[in-house]
């Protein structure tokens, strides 16, 4: 478990990690769920467990208010509209899935079923289908499948619909990988720009790490570090997608466009996501401080998070941490050095002045 991510959960209370772990609160030997209401414990007095066993084991007692020993009320309506989903996206049917089908299927009015369900999936259920439908494109391709094929066989109307739809939402599935990289395979590429070694590293699903540095052994030592349990391997003939992606990022990084539907596969939390899923509205060229971000998610009063979730971007550049300035209109800090953010932001400004002039 990753104890950061995990304790993020517990400030935003966060519901869609309900079902991955529990925080025991030492002062009071109460354990709950991340999403209880009550008050927040210090950092420093919770420990966390992946079970009721465990956190029981330790000595804890079960809050009265979240029920953590109690099995959340099943939600069978949206159970069943999500297995309705499923079941369409594997019998290849293109059939287009809309909510009036998933609520005559499931007995529950469309209104109800979209709130429902986006509350216990985390998604609305147009997302959850188009990232089903990634999902399942993704491992077509990976099989060797042709676009046309893979795209029909992933419920596309049409392969055009691809590239419309594989986008970031993938990013919106939780990572299959574990903590430290467990179980994940990364292929990687390092190139030269004008701002140091670039490292882009991905697994089959999206890009994973994107860093600067002086030279390929500090990039490759820190990819190790940020992924210890993962396999790793360096390549010089990137595969075809995992090639785009590269051109695509030092494009950004020499300050001629970016792009955003750059699939990414990184652990995170929902606040993360969201913050990142903020920075990647920036336009191109322009900056946010903290403060703004903070306001576009409508936590205004969460800009240390917002902070945090900023420092912990694995992704330079495909998440353009790089538009975020203090207040004051200081560049701030940047995890790959603040030389590399000034001239970022400097190459921005000069191609988006030749652009508009
Ligand atoms: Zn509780």
């Amino acid at each position: 478990m990753n104890e950061a991510i995990a304790w993020e959960s517990v400030l935003q209370r966060d519901a869609s990690a309900d079902e991955r772990f529990f925080y025991g609160v030492t002062t009071t030997g109460i354990y709950c769920r991340p999403s209880c209401p009550s008050r927040k414990p210090k950092r420093d007095n919770v420990a966390f467990f992946s079970s009721i066993e465990a956190a029981e084991r330790a000595g804890f007692r079960a809050c009265q208010r979240c029920r953590p020993n109690r099995a959340k009320a099943p939600n069978s309506a949206v159970e069943t509209a999500r297995s309705y989903i499923d079941r369409h996206i594997s019998d290849l049917s293109d059939e287009r899935i809309t909510l009036e089908r998933l609520s005559e299927q499931s007995g529950m009015s469309p209104y109800h079923l979209q709130r429902k369900f986006k509350e216990t999936v985390g998604l609305t259920p147009a997302q959850y289908v188009r990232a089903r439908k990634s999902e399942r494109l993704k491992d077509e391709l990976k099989r060797g499948e042709t676009v046309s094929r893979a795209s029909f066989g992933a419920g596309y109307g049409s392969s055009s619909r691809v590239y419309e739809d594989a986008p970031t939402r993938l990013g919106m599935t939780p990572a299959t990988y574990k903590s430290g990289g467990s179980g994940a395979h990364i292929d990687y590429i390092i190139a030269k720009t004008s701002l140091g070694s670039l490292l882009v590293g991905a697994t089959n699903r999206g890009v994973c790490a994107v860093t600067l540095g002086d030279n390929a052994e500090v990039l490759e030592a820190a990819l190790e570090r940020e992924y210890p349990a993962a396999s790793r391997k360096r390549l010089t003939e990137p595969w075809s997608a995992l090639r785009n992606w590269v051109e695509a990022v030092v494009a950004t990084v020499e300050g001629a466009g970016s792009r955003t539907d750059i699939p990414i596969d990184v652990q995170a939390s929902a606040f993360q996501w969201k913050v990142w899923r903020e920075l990647q509205q920036i336009p191109f060229g322009e900056t946010r401080s903290y403060s703004d971000i903070a306001n576009a998610i409508g936590s205004p009063r969460s800009v240390r998070a917002v902070a945090s979730a900023i420092a912990n971007n694995r992704v330079a550049v495909v998440i353009p941490c790089h538009r975020v300035v203090r207040e004051s209109g200081s560049l701030g800090g940047y995890r790959w050095g603040v030389e590399r953010k000034r001239k970022l932001l400097a190459k921005e400004r000069a191609t988006r002045g030749e652009s508009t002039s």
